[in-house]
C-alpha cells in the first residue's frame, strides 16, 4: 500500500495515479488521504457489478454468464498487471467513460434525469445526516485548507466537540459533530421524510429532486435555469444509460477476447520457438561452418601464393647473386629465411584461429541426428539446384560407388577410335585415345615449368584443407596459358579444328571464359570419382602427365530415364558389379599411362580411377563451333527441367550458344 502524502503533496487517485482533489474521490480505506477517484470508482463499480455472481434462487442468464465470465477474466488479468500498467489500464478506462459520456451528453434532449449512484447517495446522505464524524469534517476543512495538516485538525476537532455549543452525538462509540450543509432549505420537512419513508428505485426519487430543483429555479427566474442544478448530475436518460451498460459489457467482452486472445498467441508463440529451435541451429551451424571453411581456404590461398613467390624470387636471387661477395649472399638467405618464418608464424595462427572456431562450432550445435540428416538434404537440395553438378561430390551413393570401382579390376574394353571421326564422337560417344607421342611435346613444355611444380604442392594444400581425393585449378599465369596453348594447338590440331572454329568462342559470357582455360588437375592416389558427364557436356582433352589413370565410362543412352533426373537417380542407385557389367556391354575402358591421352565423349556418363600414386594431368574443354551444340542441347534440357536460373552462369552461357548459332548459320 501506498504511503498517505504529505498534505502539501497533491492528492494522487490510487487506482489510476493521477491527481485529483478530495471533492472528486472518496477514500479507499481507513486513511482519508489513500483516494480514489470518481472515474475509477465507477469502473470499479461497473467490473464488480459485472462480475457479480447472481443471488440464491435467481438464475443467470446466457448473457448475464457471458458478462460475468468476461468480467472475471479481466479482473484476473488486472491482478497480473504490473502497478505501471494497472494505472494505465485505469487511466484508459475514465478516459473511455468520459468520452461515453460526452458523446451522449451532446445526444441528450429530455430533461429526464437520473443521479449518479455515487454522489446521491454521498449527497442524500449529507442532507438527511448533517452529523458528521471526524474523518469526514477532517476531509473538508482539509480541502479547504482550514487546516494544513491532519494533526491540527485533530486538535481544532478535539476543541470544538469539548464546546459546549456543539452539537454532538454519539454513534458506534464514536463522537459526531452536527454540520450545517445549507441544504437542508431545499424542501420542506416532509421531502426529507420522504427520503426515509420511499422504498422504491432510487431514480425516482431523483426524478423528484430535479422537479424540486427545477420547479424552484423557474420560480426564481428565467437565467437561473440556465445554471446547473445543484446535487443533481442531469447527465443521461434511462435508454441511454442503458446503451451505455450495453456497450460497456460489449467492451467488457471484447477485452475478455483481447486478453485470451493474446495469451493464445503467446502460447503459440513460445510453442513455435520451442520448435524453430533445435531446426534453425542445424542451418545456423551450416552457415557458420562454410563461412569458416571459405575464410580459411582464402587465407591459405593467399598463404601459398605467397610461399609460391618468395620461393620463386629466392630461386632468381639465387642467380643474380652467384657472382657477388658472400657476404651479400649472406643476408639473402638470412632475409628469405625471416620471411619464410614470418609466413609459417601466420599459417600457425591461421591454424589456431580455425581451431578455435571449429570448436565454438561443436560447442554451440552438437552434432546429432536431425543435424546430420539436415546437413544431408541440403546438400542434396544443393546438388539437384546446381546445374553442371558433379555427382561425385554430392551423392552418397556415388561417393560409395566410386569407393568399391578403386577395389575392382578393370581391363580395357570397348570400342575406342585412335584418330579423330566427328560423328563416331558426337553421335556414338566414343571415346577417343592417342599415342604418346601424342604428348611428348606437351610435358616436356609442361616438366619445364616452375609454375608446375608450384602449383602442384599449392593444389595439394588446396585438397587436403578441402578434404576432396581431386581437384581442377585454372591456369591463372597469362604466358604459361599461351604457351600450353600453343602446344596443344600443334599437338592436337584435328580436335581443335581451324582458325575460324575457334574464333568461335569469343564473346562467351565473362564468367563462363574460366571454362575453357587449360587446367591443371590432379587426383590423389587410390580415389575415384564418378561423373555423370564433362563440364557444359563437351568433349574433353584429357593428358596424363604422371601417374596412371583408369577411365571408363558408358553412354547416357544406355539409362532407361527419360529426363537428367531420373537418370542421375538411376546412376545414383548403381553398385560397382552394375557398373563393370554397363560397360563391359556397352561402355568402354581405357587405360592412360604418363603421356597417353584422350578425349571424353559427350552425352557419357565415366568413372576416373588413379593407380597407386597421385596423378596429375592437364584437361582442356573442347569449345569447337561443331562441338556447341552438345552444351546447347544440355543446358537446354536444364532450363526445361527448370534447373537453369534466370541470371545464372549458366543460363547465360544458354542465350550466347543461342545467339551464337544464329548468327553462325
Ligand atoms: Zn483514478
Amino acid at each position: 500500500m501506498a504511503a498517505a502524502p504529505t498534505p502539501s503533496a497533491p492528492l494522487v487517485c490510487q487506482k489510476c495515479q493521477e491527481p485529483t482533489t478530495m471533492s472528486c474521490s472518496s477514500a479507499t480505506g481507513r486513511n482519508p488521504l489513500l483516494r480514489a477517484c470518481n472515474g475509477c470508482l465507477a469502473t470499479e463499480r461497473w467490473l464488480t457489478r459485472s462480475s457479480a455472481r447472481p443471488k440464491v434462487g435467481k438464475t443467470e442468464s446466457e448473457q448475464d454468464k457471458e458478462r460475468r465470465v468476461s468480467a472475471l477474466q479481466v479482473k484476473e488479468d488486472l491482478k497480473k498487471k504490473t502497478p505501471e500498467e494497472k494505472a494505465q489500464w485505469y487511466q484508459s478506462q475514465k478516459l473511455q467513460r468520459a468520452q461515453e459520456e460526452q458523446s451522449k451528453k451532446r445526444t441528450f434532449s429530455s430533461a429526464v434525469g437520473s443521479v449518479e449512484d455515487i454522489r446521491e447517495k454521498q449527497n442524500i446522505s449529507d442532507d438527511v445526516e448533517s452529523f458528521v464524524t471526524f474523518r469526514t469534517w477532517a476531509q473538508q476543512e482539509l480541502t479547504l485548507k482550514t487546516f494544513s495538516t491532519l494533526a491540527e485538525a485533530k486538535v481544532a476537532w478535539e476543541k470544538k466537540i469539548k464546546d459546549p455549543n456543539t452539537r454532538t452525538m454519539q454513534k458506534h462509540g464514536e463522537t459526531l459533530m452536527y454540520e450545517f450543509r445549507g441544504r437542508m432549505d431545499i424542501g420542506s420537512q416532509e421531502d426529507l421524510d420522504e427520503y426515509h419513508e420511499e422504498s422504491g428505485s432510487r431514480m425516482k426519487r431523483a426524478r423528484q429532486r430535479l422537479d424540486i430543483e427545477t420547479a424552484a429555479k423557474f420560480e426564481a427566474g428565467e437565467a437561473e435555469l440556465e445554471k446547473p442544478v445543484p446535487l443533481l448530475t442531469v447527465s443521461k436518460d434511462i435508454g441511454q444509460l442503458k446503451e451505455i451498460e450495453e456497450s460497456r459489457d460489449e467492451e467488457l467482452f471484447s477485452l475478455a477476447t483481447k486478453v485470451a486472445a493474446e495469451k493464445k498467441a503467446q502460447q503459440a508463440l513460445k510453442k513455435e520457438e520451442l520448435e524453430k529451435k533445435p531446426k534453425s541451429l542445424p542451418l545456423e551451424k551450416l552457415a557458420f561452418e562454410a563461412a569458416r571453411k571459405k575464410a580459411i581456404q582464402s587465407m591459405s590461398d593467399v598463404g601459398l601464393r605467397l610461399r609460391s613467390s618468395l620461393t620463386a624470387q629466392d630461386t632468381e636471387l639465387e642467380k643474380t647473386l652467384e657472382t657477388e661477395s658472400q657476404d651479400l649472399r649472406d643476408e639473402r638467405s638470412e632475409k628469405v629465411k625471416e620471411i619464410d618464418q614470418m609466413l609459417a608464424s601466420v599459417q600457425e595462427a591461421m591454424q589456431e584461429k580455425d581451431l578455435e572456431w571449429k570448436e565454438w562450432e561443436n560447442s554451440t550445435c552438437p552434432e546429432d541426428l536431425a543435424l546430420k540428416k539436415s546437413i544431408n538434404d541440403r546438400e542434396k537440395a544443393a546438388a539437384k539446384t546446381s546445374a553442371n553438378k558433379k555427382l561425385s561430390g554430392g551423392e552418397k551413393n556415388l561417393a560409395l560407388l566410386a569407393a568399391d570401382l578403386c577395389g575392382c579390376t578393370l581391363e580395357p574394353t570397348g570400342s575406342v577410335d585412335y584418330s579423330y571421326i566427328g560423328p563416331n564422337l558426337l553421335k556414338k560417344n566414343s571415346p577417343l585415345a592417342f599415342e604418346k607421342a601424342r604428348s611428348s611435346q606437351l610435358t616436356a613444355t609442361i616438366r619445364g615449368l616452375e609454375y608446375y611444380r608450384l602449383q602442384k604442392s599449392w593444389v595439394a594444400e588446396k585438397m587436403k584443407s578441402a578434404n576432396t581425393s581431386s581437384s581442377t585449378a585454372m591456369i591463372s599465369k597469362k604466358p604459361v596459358v599461351k604457351k600450353l596453348g600453343d602446344v596443344l594447338l600443334r599437338s592436337w590440331s584435328e580436335i581443335y579444328g581451324g582458325a575460324e572454329e575457334r574464333a568461335c568462342l569469343t564473346g562467351v559470357p565473362e564468367d563462363m571464359k574460366d571454362h575453357f582455360v587449360v587446367q591443371f588437375g590432379q587426383r590423389m592416389k587410390k580415389t575415384c570419382s564418378v561423373l555423370f558427364r564433362t563440364d557444359l557436356n563437351l568433349p574433353t582433352l584429357v593428358v596424363v602427365l604422371e601417374g596412371r589413370l583408369t577411365i571408363g565410362g558408358f553412354r547416357q543412352r544406355v539409362l532407361k530415364g527419360s529426363t537428367e533426373a531420373e537418370k542421375a537417380a538411376e546412376v545414383d542407385a548403381l553398385k560397382a558389379p552394375d557398373v563393370q557389367r554397363i560397360v563391359n556391354k556397352d561402355g568402354w575402358v581405357v587405360k592412360l599411362e604418363a603421356e597417353s591421352s584422350m578425349v571424353l565423349p559427350p552425352d557419357t556418363v565415366f568413372f576416373e580411377i588413379a593407380s597407386d600414386e597421385d596423378v596429375h594431368t592437364v584437361r582442356q574443354l573442347l569449345g569447337r563451333e561443331c562441338f556447341l551444340p552438345c552444351a546447347k542441347e544440355y543446358l537446354k534440357a536444364l532450363k526445361s527441367a527448370g534447373n537453369l536460373q534466370e541470371g545464372s552462369r549458366m543460363h547465360k552461357m544458354l542465350e550466347y550458344l543461342k545467339m551464337d548459332r544464329a548468327s553462325a548459320s
